[in-house]
């Protein structure tokens, strides 16, 4: 059994309750590991550190803080083999993506607001007989709670430019992935991070998440997870007056004209569509296509989709790995299920896979794509975020718009036209905060990252992040 630990105050620690959860891996459906069960008083230790480091992390120089992060990030370089399979076992992606994607881009989160902080800037306004200057300092405690689906890439995504703004951090880890927390926990130890600075308490949401979202002393919070979970903290960090940042779900369009450059389109939707079994927020789910290529496009998808490989996560091999956990999974089937219910036809998938052997109890299930179902069903009008996408063919431009933007969620969109015109036509009347036109997951760190509706409130990436995590004040004087 694989224990895991707190680490509060520069130390790995017990939970105050002596308690701990489960820890599955999904490729085996097994227990593997134990993580702590934290409470209230653990949260209550973590925030103390976290103020008290406060006045000395806050004013070191942009170059201090950036050092150590760097070094946080050269760190998470040079353990990226080990980080990556602790990823893969943890959450049942496939090794090679949490090589490639995961634990490199963990370690560019650093990087990224490490140096970014050294070129932050801030404005100042001239006017008829007095100057304005706007400084943006940090904060305090921040609050960051991220979920299961990226677990290290989330994680560091909300802590990286919490730190490098000078605030001091309290997070945590989804309690179903919280093994590579624990392991930069101890690659902040060992990068000489100050005791304090940064906290990580594991534990169940509703214990410890709540916990942090309701302290007096944790002023702002970015939290990435699901919509109702949002709408949960948003309620209580509201009348607190707390800072918020919500990156919630997402029910995303995948708009393929017939003048899109088949090929590129066809393959780049298997991956938008199965990538991380589904379990993306940026995933495209809804795949809208114009009828006059409607059943070539669907032939030729669906024979790759057949021929996607659900293994292993440690084999090279697998296209898919397992999905997080066991309540996911009876969770996407039931989707299926609904589908069926509202009348939608199976082309591929549609069932668990059971692999042999040693994988014969993992949670894996076939890639799956339905078509005949109503765009506005509940299978085409909830989150699934598994491997199951929809086929719904269109006629006019107004008509795609409006299904594409008729769901409560506006996080992310993909066109395929060749026809620049349409492209930025269409990306103007989608209702989403991320747009791809003939590309998908494209991602420059500077952009701003965030969705519209119920997908979110507010910004992440670039400077969004830094003003976010920085108290905007602006000071007068009279020339
Ligand atoms: P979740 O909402 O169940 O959990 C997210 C985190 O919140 C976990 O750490 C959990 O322990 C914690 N939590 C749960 N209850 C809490 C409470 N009452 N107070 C404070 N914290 C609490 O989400 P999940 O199942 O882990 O993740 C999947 C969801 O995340 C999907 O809806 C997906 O779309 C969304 N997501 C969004 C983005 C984005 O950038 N918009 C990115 C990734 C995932």
């Amino acid at each position: 059994m694989e224990r895991i630990l707190n680490y509060i105050n520069g130390k790995l620690t017990e939970p105050a309750s002596g308690q701990y959860l489960e820890n599955f891996d999904p490729s085996v459906g097994q227990v593997y590991g134990e993580i702590p069960d934290s409470d209230q008083r653990d949260v209550e230790k973590a925030v103390e550190a976290a103020k008290e480091s406060f006045p000395e992390w806050s004013s070191k120089s942009n170059e201090e803080r950036s050092r150590v992060m760097i070094k946080i990030a050269d760190l998470i370089d040079e353990n990226l083999e080990r980080l990556a399979k602790a990823e893969s076992k943890d959450n049942g992606k496939p090794l090679k993506l949490a090589r490639a994607v995961d634990i490199p881009r963990a370690s560019s989160n650093f990087r990224f607001f490490a140096t970014g902080i050294l070129h932050f800037a801030s404005e100042s306004h001239l006017m008829d007989g007095a100057i304005n200057y706007t400084t943006r300092t940090p904060i305090g405690v921040a609050g960051c709670i991220s979920p299961w689906n990226l677990p290290l890439y989330l994680f560091t995504w909300k802590i990286a430019p919490a730190l490098a703004a000078g605030n001091t951090v309290v997070a945590k880890p989804s309690e179903i992935t919280p093994m590579t927390a624990f392991l930069l926990s101890e690659l902040c130890i060992e990068a000489g991070l100050p005791a304090g600075v940064l906290n990580i308490v594991h534990g169940l949401g509703p214990k410890v998440g709540q916990a942090i979202v309701e302290h007096q002393d944790v002023p702002l919070i970015s939290f990435t997870g699901g919509t109702a979970t949002g709408k949960g903290i948003a309620a209580t960090a509201g009348p607190m007056f707390k800072k918020l940042s919500l990156e919630l779900g997402g029910k995303n369009p995948n708009i393929i004209f017939a003048d899109c450059d088949f090929d590129k389109a066809l393959r780049t939707s298997v991956q938008s569509s199965f990538a991380n079994q589904g379990q993306i927020c940026l995933c495209g789910s809804r795949i809208f296509i114009e009828r006059s290529i409607y059943d070539k496009f669907r032939d030729a998808f669906v024979e790759r989709v057949k021929n996607l490989k659900v293994g292993a996560p440690m084999d090279e091999t697998s296209n898919l790995g397992a999905v997080v956990s066991s309540s996911h999974m009876e969770k996407v089937l039931s989707y299926i299920e609904l589908a069926k219910e509202e009348g939608g036809t199976i082309l591929a998938g549609g069932e668990r896979v059971v692999l042999d052997g040693e994988f014969s109890n993992g949670y894996y299930l076939a890639p799956t794509v339905i078509e005949g179902l109503d765009y506005n069903c509940r299978t085409n009008q909830e989150e699934i975020f598994g491997p199951v996408v929809t086929l719904t063919p269109f006629d006019e431009e107004a008509e795609v718009l409006q299904m594409a933007n008729s769901t409560p969620y506006g996080l992310s969109a993909t066109i395929w036209t060749e026809s620049l015109t349409k492209a930025h036509r269409t990306a103007h009347q989608l209702k989403c905060g991320i747009i791809w036109v003939n590309c998908w997951l494209v991602r420059d760190l500077r952009t701003p990252f965030g969705g519209m509706k119920q997908s979110g409130v507010g910004r992440e990436g670039g400077w969004e992040a830094l003003k976010f995590f920085t108290e905007t004040r602006n000071v007068c004087v009279k020339l």
